[in-house]
């Protein structure tokens, strides 16, 4: 459906969890999070009657993430009911790819369609200590596994820190030579953890593009989520997701389901809707959804005062 402003909303990024294997010093607080109660958490089969009266609204694209969703008990299964739900055409994971090498083969026969896996790091040492504890090997077998598995597009979203991990922009685009990988640089933007490094690691995806002679424009559409390129004679491509220095609330299509199974129709701000009061009526459900979308804001404020409003971080929201 379109919301108040004209925008055709049909992707939903669903949160299973807060929890996350790793803690990277950007998103994560290193001591961990404050446990959820279980009966907090949304169930599977509440997940699935929010997917199926999305569904009937014109979602048509879901996305996993977390937290980690690869430590959600039976991801498999709950992917698998979801390639059943009539209208959803797209299932899509977000993860550190940690656990995936070994899982891939199960999500991909269950339904899942695309990976997004987190990379920001190509040196042992450096990703060890961003994630502080993460083994790389790990990832790079995920990454494999993926290709190998003909999982299409296989996407690395990276974010810049500068300090961090800015002298590897030009290791990460060369990924992209040999692998069909499509790597995406992502700006840091301005919540939870990520406010310690904002003001002194903050990089534009301008700053990136300008030492970047090489790239050849794939889109010229500027208000897209992610302005592509590709160096010439690669297998893969690079994108630039620019939520503060270029942003795309003009064309964003998408809501969000929150691991406690409340709404965010947009990322950085503060409303949230509590579904949980409707499970009992798939027509309640409905048309608090269709509200819901109808009263999407019309953009973030992030560059106004460089601070999300959204009373969440991160990991709870999955990105
Ligand atoms: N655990 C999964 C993963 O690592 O991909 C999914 C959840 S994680 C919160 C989703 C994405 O959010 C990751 O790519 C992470 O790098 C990104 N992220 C976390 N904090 C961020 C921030 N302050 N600015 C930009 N991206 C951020």
């Amino acid at each position: 459906m379109q919301d108040g402003k004209g925008r055709k909303i049909n992707y939903i990024r669903v949160s299973l969890t807060d929890r996350c294997n790793l803690r990277c010093v950007y998103c994560m607080p290193e001591g961990g999070i404050d446990k959820k109660e279980h009966h907090e958490i949304i169930r599977h089969e509440d997940v699935l009657k929010i997917l199926k009266a999305s569904a009937f609204l014109g979602i048509s694209k879901v996305r996993f993430t977390g937290g980690e969703p690869l430590i959600v008990k039976d991801i498999d299964k709950l992917i698998y009911e979801t390639s059943k739900i009539n209208g959803i055409e797209d299932i899509a994971i977000t993860t550190n790819g940690i656990l995936l090498n070994s899982m891939a083969g199960e999500l991909k026969k269950a339904g899942l369609k695309r990976v997004n896996i987190s990379l920001d790091s190509l040196k042992e040492d450096k990703f060890r200590k961003i994630t502080r504890g993460g083994s790389i090997h790990d990832v790079f077998h995920a990454i494999e596994k993926c290709i190998d598995l003909g999982i299409k597009p296989v996407k690395i979203n990276t974010v810049l820190i500068k300090g961090i991990n800015d002298d590897e922009i030009n290791d990460l685009i060369r990924l992209t030579k040999d692998y069909p990988v499509h790597v995406r640089f992502i700006e840091l933007m301005p919540m939870g953890e990520g406010l310690n490094y904002y003001d002194t690691g903050f990089i534009s995806s301008e700053q990136v593009l300008e030492q970047q002679k090489e790239l050849v424009p794939l889109n010229n559409n500027m208000s897209s989520t992610a302005s592509l390129f590709m160096l010439p004679n690669s297998k893969g491509t690079v994108g630039f997701i620019s939520p503060l220095s270029c942003k795309f609330c003009s064309s964003c299509n998408r809501i969000r389901l929150t691991s406690t199974g409340t709404i965010k129709p947009c990322l950085h701000s503060d409303t949230e809707y509590d579904l949980k009061k409707h499970m009992d009526s798939e027509i309640g459900l409905i048309s608090e959804l269709k509200e819901i979308i109808y009263n999407k804001p019309a953009e973030h404020t992030l560059e106004n005062d460089g601070k999300s409003s959204s009373k969440r971080e991160m990991f709870e929201i999955g990105g």
